[in-house]
């Protein structure tokens, strides 16, 4: 039988990398986010397997609605749709705004992430997999978003105890700079990226294909025994050499 995947953030960069990886490896893919043209068009060069759906992952009435668009079984949920929403933003001024700003990145990266998880909870097929996108920022600095980042490998731990009885897997992947998706939008200095690539041992950005190639893996029932793991996909940046 096909397996099926949902891969939020899946119109754009490394969500929609992951799931050209998983259509060719020939799951029937669901990819969604809040922009229809963007999903629709994304579909379209995607190919049959590849089919979108608009819901906003911080919106709990919106996911319950889309429940219906979404597979009966679901064998892979990639949580990937995310985020710092600080980007670009002014800074906020007293208490209030600096709550709102927090809990608009903890929302977008991580409750986001956990409200999914639970809408699909009892759709995941035995042996499936749950891959969900952490950041570098989850463990070095970020603030908020980093925070954000950070918080899901605590929950994924308990996810990936609580899951592990029926053969699923819960895993994070914590990329480091990857270029050609909309993440930066245009906060990317040429400054900013020759010392985030002077970082890593490879001396190269990482692509969304480098992350595609690893959810993948994660994917595939060869990763079967992998489980509340941080994988970190980052070109070698601080292994302190
Ligand atoms: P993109 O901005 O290209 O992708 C983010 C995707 O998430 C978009 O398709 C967007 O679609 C969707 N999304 C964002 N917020 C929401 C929301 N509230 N509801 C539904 N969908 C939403 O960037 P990337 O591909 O780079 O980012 C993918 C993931 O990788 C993110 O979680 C990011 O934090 C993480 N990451 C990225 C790194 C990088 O260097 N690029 C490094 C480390 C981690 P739409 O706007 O249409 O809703």
């Amino acid at each position: 039988m096909t397996r099926s995947a949902v891969v939020t953030g899946g119109g754009t960069g490394i969500g929609r990398a992951v799931a050209a990886a998983l259509a060719a490896d020939g799951l029937d893919v669901v990819i969604t986010g809040r922009r229809e043209k963007v999903l629709a068009e994304a579909a379209a060069d995607l190919g049959p397997r590849v089919r979108p759906v608009v819901f906003d992952v911080t919106d709990p009435g919106r996911i319950e609605a889309a429940l219906a668009e979404l597979p009966e079984t679901v064998d892979v949920l990639v949580n990937n749709a995310g985020g710092n929403t600080d980007t670009g933003r002014p800074a906020p001024s007293g208490l209030a705004g600096v709550r709102e700003a927090w809990l608009a990145n903890l929302e977008t990266n991580l409750v986001s992430a956990v409200l999914v998880t639970t809408a699909l909870e009892p759709r995941l097929a035995r042996d499936g997999r749950v891959i969900s996108m952490g950041s570098i920022a989850g463990g070095r600095g970020g603030g908020s978003y980093g925070a954000a980042k950070a918080g899901m490998r605590v929950w994924n731990a308990e996810l990936a105890v609580r899951l592990g009885e029926r053969g699923i897997t819960a895993n994070v992947i914590a990329p480091g700079l990857i270029e050609d998706t909309e993440f930066f939008g245009d906060q990317l200095t040429d400054e900013r990226r020759a010392m985030l690539v002077g970082q890593t041992a490879t001396k190269r950005a990482g692509t969304p294909a480098d992350v595609a190639a690893l959810a993948a893996f994660l994917a595939s029932p060869g990763a079967g025994h992998i489980t509340g793991q941080v994988l970190h996909l980052n070109g070698g940046a601080y292994i302190g050499a």
